[in-house]
């Protein structure tokens, strides 16, 4: 792999892959209430999901073969749930930015091929939580859709309505593996995590390069179509 000696840090963002034999959603079964959402230090606004308090009980929908190893849940927010194998790799590695780490119970399970031919291990699921980072995206290198100016430059919790590619600000980076930067509502991780990715070949998990990251629902960034 060829490499730059004084290249810049490279970032991706992290989601759970579609579409592959490790394909695999859960749901929440939900009997708690949740907890408080984080909050801003500076301007004391909500900056992250509600907490999921446990029992973390779920359901898992296997779109492929074989339970994969990240799971994303897309309902309300990005809330996480990792296999053991992960969870372990993580550790032993001594890669941060994940916290928690609690007990899931897989209370269902549905198949979308009822007659799979793999036999599989169901592994043990835990529930982590993303820093919320020191990151900030260099504003003026990036092309994101905003709904109107920030009211705190701390957080910078405005929302987001689409990316067309975003880099972070050299030296806002605290080190962490996986964190959400401030402001952007998604998981980046460092270059680190791209290597234990491939290193432990874990499963479900896509890494876009953060200059790439297209999301676009109000298509503002896309060729518009004539007529
Ligand atoms: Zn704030």
């Amino acid at each position: 792999m060829g490499s730059e000696p004084h290249s810049p840090s490279r970032f991706f963002v992290l989601r759970s892959e579609r579409n592959t034999r490790y394909d695999t959603e859960f749901f929440i079964i939900d009997e708690t209430e949740p907890g408080p959402a984080p909050r801003c230090p500076r301007c004391g606004g909500v900056v992250g999901m509600l907490t999921w308090r446990p029992p973390h009980r779920v359901k898992l929908q296997f779109h492929g073969e074989e339970p994969g190893d990240f799971v994303q849940f897309l309902g309300v927010g990005p809330y996480l749930i990792v296999s053991e194998r992960f969870a372990d790799a993580f550790r032993a590695e001594g890669l941060t930015g994940l916290h928690g780490f609690e007990p899931v119970e897989v209370a269902k399970i549905r198949r979308q091929r009822r007659r799979s031919k793999t036999d599989y291990a169901l592994p043990h699921y835990f529930f982590v939580t993303v820093s919320f980072g020191s990151a900030l995206v260099d504003e003026a290198r990036s092309q994101i859709l905003r709904p109107g100016p920030f009211t705190c430059d701390y957080c910078r919790a405005i929302g987001t309505d689409g990316f067309n590619g975003f880099v972070l600000e050299p030296g806002s980076w605290n080190g962490d593996d996986v964190f959400e930067p401030r402001g952007l509502g998604v998981h980046v991780v460092s270059e680190r995590f791209a290597h234990f990715v491939s290193k432990h070949q874990l499963t479900n998990i896509v890494l876009t390069p953060t200059e790439r990251y297209v999301w676009d629902p109000l298509r503002r960034f896309s060729q518009p179509v004539s007529g």
